[in-house]
């Protein structure tokens, strides 16, 4: 028999999260014109329970919003900023900020997937003008794991291999080019629903390995921005992490952070500056605009009001900044 492929079920992860985000947007609770290139046969896809919906609107616009701000905090007196997505998956975000108002903030936008993933997306890239009209000269690189555009560009990796392998040529100025990831430019990293596939040793050596190379230049800051399950050890947990382990998903970043308190030290403890976490229980409650809750109450009727709260209270986003130079009003900001 061929030897088990035991990362297509995390492969597989990208398609839920992107069909839950193709719900979202069909139901109204979020406007995002480009998803649905991303899921095949798009308008046959049923819709997800109410309370799958509510979620990805309270994550998305809280990534989005944080992601908003450390763009225009990073970017005063023109500057430029780079982001870079790890574990992008099918996610839409440089689309909808390159047709946005941030799109002349942008001097580069990375994405980076397993090959299978990558060379998917590059695939529905090339097939449909909307994506690719926006990104100028497109080039498929790597056997079509691969895609450049002068802002753009998709990046096949194993995330868990050693950083300067995996991802040295980001970081490599080439006869005649310059390193796609320029040192000097504010930069942001985005972990949205990926580091729980890989250990805490794994995790640790990538944002160790962008940190050393952005703290090399004074002048810029790093942020990142890790969007996460947490707390996996209560008993609706437990639930959630056999739901996965029934599919062969398994977590082996899912211990080291075990409380709300302890997540920033993901990134404290490697010589960050700062660094703050939020449950999206938290979020909703606290930091979401009233209006737009109440809009989307109107939009379903959610029958598990109390499982809202619970599968909430499980979700974290954390965010930090190492800064080297300028940055304080970042610090005091964001
Ligand atoms: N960030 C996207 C989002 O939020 O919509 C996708 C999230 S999906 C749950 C997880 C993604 O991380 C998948 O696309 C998966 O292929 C990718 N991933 C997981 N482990 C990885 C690794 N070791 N190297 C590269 N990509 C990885």
């Amino acid at each position: 028999p061929p030897p088990q492929d035991t990362d297509g079920p995390i492969r597989l992860t990208d398609n839920d999260a992107a069909l839950a985000k193709l719900s979202a947007v069909r139901q109204n609770y979020l406007s995002d014109p480009f998803i649905k290139y991303f899921v095949p046969r798009a308008s046959f896809q049923p819709p997800r329970p109410p309370l799958i919906n509510v979620g990805t609107f309270i994550r998305t616009v809280a990534i989005d919003d944080l992601v908003d701000q450390w763009i225009d905090l990073s970017t005063k007196e023109g500057r430029k900023c780079q982001i870079v997505s790890l574990g992008a998956g099918s996610d839409t975000r440089f689309w909808r900020l390159w047709t946005g108002p941030q799109k002349h903030c942008l001097s580069a936008y990375v994405e980076v997937d397993f090959p299978e993933i990558t060379m998917k997306k590059a695939m529905a890239i090339r097939k449909n003008k909307d994506l690719s009209t926006v990104l100028g000269d497109v080039r498929l690189e790597q056997g079509g794991t691969a895609l450049s555009s002068p802002i753009y560009h998709l990046f096949p990796a194993d995330l868990r291999l050693d950083p300067s392998t995996a991802l040295g040529s980001l970081t490599t100025a080439t006869a005649g080019a310059p390193a796609l990831l320029d040192p000097s430019l504010p930069t942001l990293l985005v972990f949205e629903c990926v580091l729980v596939y890989m250990s805490p040793q794994e995790s640790n050596a990538l944002l160790q390995w962008f940190q050393t190379y952005f703290s090399s230049h004074n002048q810029g800051n790093l942020g990142a921005i890790v969007y996460e399950m947490f707390g996996l050890g209560d008993s609706f947990g437990r639930v959630m992490v056999a739901n996965l382990k029934a599919r062969n998903v398994s977590l082996p970043g899912a211990t080291p952070y075990p409380t709300l308190e302890s997540l920033p030290s993901r990134f404290l403890n490697l010589n960050f500056t700062a660094a703050r976490a939020l449950t999206l229980k938290d979020i909703r409650r606290t930091y979401v605009d009233p209006g737009e809750l109440d809009r989307i109450k109107r939009l379903e009727m959610l029958d598990e009001v109390e499982e809202l709260d619970l599968v909430l209270e499980h979700y974290a986003i954390t965010w930090g900044l190492s800064i080297s130079g300028s940055g304080t009003d970042l610090q005091a900001h964001w």
